[in-house]
């Protein structure tokens, strides 16, 4: 006779399969930043667990179509096909519309604290004068009234000063809660801040010039003023770390970003793209003099002799290859910023340490 379904081992056997399946999830993913040689952040975590989960269909199929061409899986692919996941966009836009919602209700309430705090102190201050007055009437002390009225009035008196000190507890408990709205409010700005500067070289981060390059194209089609996009890549940036470990590549990223953004003009915006990528705004610039700029900076760079502080051994020199676009209107920033990419890929073609327009 076959024994009935136990339900607690049907349980197990589910729950354990949900684990195994976790687990195979997770170990994909570990193998999968191994084998490209991707860096570790939650960005990349949660396209990658994305695309692998099949989660999103598009994601998957792009993943599985890359890897079957061979073309390289980069922190720049990465990071234009994490675009395919429509809900990343979608999500942080709906976290800003929440932190301005929170940052107008912290801002009624620092006003409306305020304003109450103004008129408590300000009856506090009319009852306290009046206190004084009648508490120093020698009719009181003299009992020439009625004793009845007279104790009536001290009985006042008293009620009196005790709303008084509730009144300033009240007044101190607001004045805290101001201070505490205000610390609220500055962190919020700095978190706003924050989630527009790249962590490691402090430079302004792809979200940040995603947006700049829409708001600078808007303004230069305003203006009739030229502007000008350009890509930077670190040459054979894998190498250095290689040869000198993944810290002493960090500090070449700082480096080339302290050079980039310390040559470029006032008129000029860096940023970091991802991974050993820059991006470069030129405000008011024809292509030629962005490439003439860009170039004078990649000059600079090539002829600097850099060494591991940590090792005393040099890195040798390190340069980079850039790209230009010239943006057409506000229409064209997305596809200028293709072609700096397609002009980058054939900078890195013709022999790197070069800049190249198109
Ligand atoms: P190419 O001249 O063609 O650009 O060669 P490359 O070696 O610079 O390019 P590749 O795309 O093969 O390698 C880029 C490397 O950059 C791989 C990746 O591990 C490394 N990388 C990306 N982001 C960081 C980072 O934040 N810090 C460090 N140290 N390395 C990073
Ligand atoms: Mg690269
Ligand atoms: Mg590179």
């Amino acid at each position: 006779m076959q024994d009935a379904p136990n339900l607690q081992s049907v349980e197990t056997t589910k729950l354990s399969r949900s684990e195994i399946a976790r687990r195979e999830l997770l170990e994909r993913i570990c193998a999968f930043i191994v084998r490209h040689e991707l860096t570790v952040t939650g960005a990349n975590l949660a396209s990658i667990g994305t695309a692998l989960s099949g989660a999103n269909a598009a994601l998957s199929q792009a993943f599985a179509s890359r890897e079957i061409s061979g073309d390289p899986i980069d922190q720049r692919w990465l990071d234009t096909v994490a675009r395919l996941d429509p809900g990343t966009g979608a999500r942080v836009e709906e976290l800003e519309r929440l932190m301005d919602k929170m940052e107008y209700s912290m801002m009624r309430f620092a006003q409306s604290a305020k304003s109450a705090q103004d008129e408590t102190s300000e009856h506090r201050g009319a009852i306290d004068a009046q206190i004084q007055a009648m508490s120093t009437k020698p009719s009181r002390s003299e009992g020439t009234s009625e004793p009845s009225a007279v104790g009536e009035v001290d009985r006042v008196i008293d009620l009196s000063r005790t709303v008084l000190e509730k009144m300033e507890q009240v007044e101190n408990a607001m004045e805290r809660s101001q201070a505490e709205t205000d610390r609220l409010r500055e962190s919020l700005a700095k978190a706003r801040t924050e989630a527009d500067v790249d962590h490691l070289t402090r430079l302004p981060n792809r979200r940040a010039f995603e947006r700049r390059l829409a708001s600078a194209s808007q303004q230069a089609q305003l203006n009739g003023k030229p502007l000008c996009v350009a890509f930077c890549d670190v040459d054979h940036f894998k190498a250095v770390n290689d040869t000198h470990g993944h810290d002493a590549g960090d500090r070449v990223l700082v480096a080339m970003s302290n050079t980039l953004n310390g040559m470029a003009s006032d008129t000029c915006f860096v940023a970091r793209h991802g991974g050993e990528e820059f991006v470069v705004l030129f405000y008011g610039f024809e292509k030629k003099d962005a490439v003439a700029k860009l170039d004078g900076i990649r000059r600079a760079q090539g002829m600097k002799q850099m060494i591991n502080r940590e090792t005393g051994k040099s890195f040798g020199k390190i340069t980079f290859s850039g790209g230009v676009a010239q943006v057409q209107g506000i229409d064209d920033a997305r596809d200028a910023l293709a072609r700096a990419d397609q002009a980058l890929y054939n900078a890195k073609s013709e022999g790197r340490n070069r800049i190249v327009a198109i």
